[in-house]
């Protein structure tokens, strides 16, 4: 397809992230939103390779079609956010409504792409993945029912909690205290996850990833309601620091026993978790939560240095001031940690000075081992055969 010079431009700051020009381009007139260049792909194609959510969800809000394929190769954007591993994109994708069954000319789906090379996090994310419309279904009462099994007032806040990819118990608690519709309603979200727990196994595809998350989830919903003192006080019981370090035992435990209530024992993902878990003492590496987080977003996934001390949730930028070590999402986040950190702010000030030492101190060495390499190499080179001629 042959381009103007402002789909040119427009394509070209996508795909070097220029948010401003981006903005302005949108604004013209003869931009068509899905143009496409040489090889078929569209702008969102472009912002989904390079991972860039943030670029997915503007233009898609202007009107971007999230399952265009005119690409050579029939790739489509949710393909593109596969190769690129990016769950963020991929997630802004699925609920604009990507097909996650479209195929590329060689017939492999988005998740098959990811698995290719090896993105492994984002194809289980793909893989467990409601679409909106099959929960609807659930909004119409069937057969005998009087009453449908998911009050469609409550369709869409449901919806959004099967999104969550991050397995940290404290993220599902804080986002019930932001839904409290979730936890009014909670028998009716408890039996809808268990329902989708229990036909994820029995499906002829058995999902076992997909039954796991869904009966973590229902496990944490009742896990607060039965809290005498409501969500934030159980919030604050999973965040308790231990004694000497701040590490989690109650979370640890809690996790613990959220996947030993799994009520299918013989499925696989069970076992491998359980083998995993049991050996490991109360507080020691790995924790419970980077081996649930392993077995349901693969092996990438558990890196949680960029995560947030509160919630788990990637990329957190703001740090504890005092201490520099702690990582936040937001003043918020840290709100609900400070009860806690402030008995360990000081142990882990020491171990970020420890830490920034050590950095030096191999810094130095390396550096110091440049300089002989280089000084080695003036000395070959004077003492090379035909440098003395
Ligand atoms: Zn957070
Ligand atoms: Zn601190």
């Amino acid at each position: 397809m042959d381009l103007n010079e402002n789909e040119k431009s427009l394509i070209q700051a996508v795909s070097k992230g220029d948010e401003g020009i981006v903005r302005q381009l949108l604004c013209e007139s003869n931009v068509s939103i899905d143009c496409c260049d040489e090889t078929g792909m569209t702008p969102l194609m472009h912002a989904a390779y390079k991972g860039n959510a943030n670029f997915c969800d503007l233009l898609i809000k202007n009107g971007a079609n999230v399952n265009c394929n005119n690409h050579e190769y029939q790739y489509t954007p949710l393909m593109f956010a596969a190769l690129a591993g990016s769950v963020e994109t991929a997630k802004v994708l699925l609920e604009a409504g990507a097909s996650t069954k479209a195929t590329n000319k060689v017939n492999r789906t988005a998740s098959q792409l990811g698995a290719f090379v090896g993105q492994h996090h984002v194809v289980s994310f793909i893989n467990s993945f409601v679409p909106f419309e099959e929960l609807e279904y659930f909004t119409k009462p069937h057969g005998l029912e009087t009453e449908p099994k998911l009050p469609p007032l409550m369709a869409r806040i449901f919806h959004k909690l099967l999104l969550n990819s991050n397995m940290n118990p404290c993220r599902i608690v804080i986002f019930l205290m932001d839904n409290k519709d979730l936890v009014d309603n909670w028998e009716i979200a408890v039996s809808m996850l268990e329902l989708l727990c229990e036909r994820s196994m029995k499906a002829q595809e058995t999902n076992e990833i997909m039954s796991m998350r869904m009966h973590y989830f229902s496990y944490i919903i009742k896990a607060v309601v039965k809290h005498e003192d409501g969500p934030m006080a159980f919030l604050k019981h999973l965040l308790k620091g231990s004694e000497p370090n701040g590490v989690q035992i109650r979370m640890e435990q809690f996790i613990r026993q959220a996947i030993r209530s799994f009520p299918y024992h013989e499925s696989t993902l069970f076992v491998q978790l359980v083998r995993n878990i049991a050996p490991v003492k109360l507080g020691d590496d790995p924790s419970s939560l980077s081996v649930l987080t392993t077995g349901i977003n693969g092996h990438q996934s558990a890196d949680f240095s960029d995560c947030c001390y509160t919630c788990g949730e990637k990329r957190a930028n703001m740090k504890c001031s005092a201490c520099k070590k702690v990582k936040y999402c937001d003043q918020r986040c840290q709100k609900f940690h400070w009860f806690t950190h402030k008995k360990f702010c000081k142990y882990f000030a020491e171990e970020f000075l420890r830490e920034q030492k050590l950095q030096e101190a191999e810094e130095n060495i390396s550096q110091s081992a440049n300089t002989c390499i280089s000084e080695a190499n003036i000395s070959g080179e004077t003492s090379d055969p035909k440098s003395e001629q």
